[in-house]
C-alpha cells in the first residue's frame, strides 16, 4: 500500500535525456536541434525542462509567445530562443531580451523592423514562416519577392532562418501531401537563400517529421512531443520514454446503497451496494469533464477504478468496490509505463498534447533526476 504526499505530476528527467539523444540520433550530425518548450514545456514545467535540455546541449529553444521566452531568459537560459507565434504587442520585448521572432506576415515584418530600427539594431535575427499547406500562420510563397525587396532596404533585420510547418507528418496516408509540402519548402528556402547570398537555417520538421520524413530534416528540426516521450505512433513510442506520471490520493471512502447517485446532477446511479473513493484532483487541475462517467480508469494498488459521474473542480469519485483501500492511499491517474497520458487521452477521444498541457499550475511538479 503506497501512501502519498498529495497530488503531483512526477517528471523523470532521465527519460528526457533518453528522448533527446534518441531524437538527435535520427537527424544528421550537422543539423541543429530545437527543443520546443511552449505551454509550460507541454505541462512538464518549462524552466526545469529547459535547464535540463540546455545542460544536455540543445542548440535552440522555441516557445509560442514572447512572455514564455522571457521566463526562460529570467532563469539562466542563454541559448537562442525562437518565438513561434509572437503577437504584435510583444514584438518590442523580443529585442530587449535577445529573443528571435518568427515573422509570419509582411505587416509584421514592417512592424518588427520599425522596432529594431528604433532600438538602433543592425542585423537583428529573424525567422520567416511560409505557409506550404497547413493554412495556419505564414506568408504565401508568392510574397517572397515583396519580402526580399523590403529586406534590401532594411539592414536593421537579418534573416537567420526560414520555416514552414507540416500539416500531417504523423499520418502516413497523407504522405503525398506532406512530400509536396517538403518540396515546396525546399525550393522556396533555396530561392530565399540564393537571393540573400548567405546560408540560413531551414527548418520544417516537428517530432513526426523527424521520425517519418528524413528529407524534411534540413539543417534544424523542432521537437516537442517526442522530448516528452510520445511519437504519435506506437512504432515510435517503443523507443521513447514518457516523463510524466500524474498521481493523487484518496481523501475519503464511503459506501452507498442501490439507488443512491454520485456527483453533480445525479448522473451515476448505484445499482447495488458499492464503495466509492474521492480523489483529490479535478477539472481545476486539468482532469477535464470529458473523463467522467467511466471514460477514465485510475489505479489503486494497481487495480483499475473507473470514474463515477461528473468530474468536479477539485475532486472526482471512483468505484473501489472490492478494493481494500485507505484514506491517503496513492491513486495513479497515468504513469510512464502501462497507463500513459497518451492512452488516457486516446481513451477519451483526445491527444496526449492536450492532456499534458492542460495539467494546471495547482498540481506541483516533482522532478526525479
Ligand atoms: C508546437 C510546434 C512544434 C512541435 O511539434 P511536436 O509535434 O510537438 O514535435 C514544431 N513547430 C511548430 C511551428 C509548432 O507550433
Amino acid at each position: 500500500m503506497t501512501m502519498t504526499k498529495g497530488t503531483r505530476l512526477e517528471v523523470d528527467l532521465s527519460a528526457l535525456a533518453h528522448n533527446y539523444f534518441y531524437l538527435k540520433s535520427k537527424i544528421p550530425k550537422d543539423s541543429l536541434f530545437m527543443s520546443v518548450v511552449k505551454a509550460n514545456a507541454y505541462g512538464h514545467g518549462s524552466v526545469r525542462i529547459a535547464q535540463k535540455l540546455q545542460e544536455l546541449g540543445t542548440d535552440y529553444f522555441a516557445t509560442a509567445y514572447v512572455h514564455e521566452a522571457v521566463e526562460l531568459r529570467d532563469h539562466e537560459i542563454i541559448k537562442p530562443i525562437l518565438v513561434l507565434h509572437p503577437q504584435q504587442h510583444e514584438l518590442e520585448e523580443c529585442i530587449k531580451r535577445c529573443i528571435e521572432p518568427v515573422i509570419y506576415s509582411v505587416p509584421m515584418l514592417e512592424a518588427f523592423s520599425a522596432f529594431a530600427k528604433a532600438e538602433d539594431q543592425q542585423n537583428y535575427p529573424i525567422h520567416l514562416e511560409f505557409n506550404t499547406g497547413l493554412n495556419r500562420i505564414g506568408m504565401d510563397p508568392e510574397e517572397l519577392d515583396q519580402v526580399l525587396k523590403f529586406l534590401k532596404s532594411h539592414p536593421e533585420v537579418k534573416v537567420k532562418g526560414v520555416q514552414s510547418h507540416l500539416a500531417a507528418s504523423e499520418d502516413l496516408e497523407e504522405r503525398s501531401f506532406t512530400e509536396n509540402q517538403i518540396s515546396l519548402f525546399e525550393s522556396l528556402a533555396k530561392a530565399l537563400e540564393n537571393a540573400l547570398g548567405y546560408p540560413i537555417i531551414k527548418h520544417e520538421s516537428n517530432t513526426s517529421g523527424i521520425l517519418n520524413y528524413k528529407n524534411a530534416h534540413f539543417n534544424m528540426v523542432r521537437s516537442g512531443i517526442g522530448l516528452y516521450g510520445f511519437g504519435n505512433d506506437p512504432v515510435h513510442d517503443q523507443h521513447l520514454k514518457p516523463l510524466a506520471s500524474l498521481k493523487s490520493n484518496i481523501s475519503q471512502i464511503r459506501s452507498i446503497g442501490a439507488g443512491a447517485t454520485v456527483s453533480y446532477n445525479r448522473q451515476f446511479k448505484a445499482e447495488g451496494p458499492m464503495t466509492y473513493a474521492v480523489v483529490a484532483l479535478g477539472h481545476g487541475d486539468g482532469v477535464n469533464r470529458i473523463y467522467g462517467h467511466g471514460r477514465l480508469q485510475v489505479f489503486v494498488q494497481g487495480k483499475p477504478a473507473p470514474t463515477l459521474g461528473i468530474i468536479c473542480m477539485d475532486m472526482f469519485m471512483i468505484d473501489i468496490t472490492g478494493i481494500q483501500a485507505q484514506v491517503g492511499e496513492e491513486v495513479v491517474i497515468f504513469d510512464t509505463k502501462q497507463h500513459t497520458a497518451r492512452q488516457m487521452a486516446e481513451n477519451a477521444g483526445t491527444i496526449s498534447y492536450e492532456l499534458l498541457t492542460g495539467i494546471q499550475k495547482r498540481v506541483p511538479r516533482v522532478y526525479l533526476p
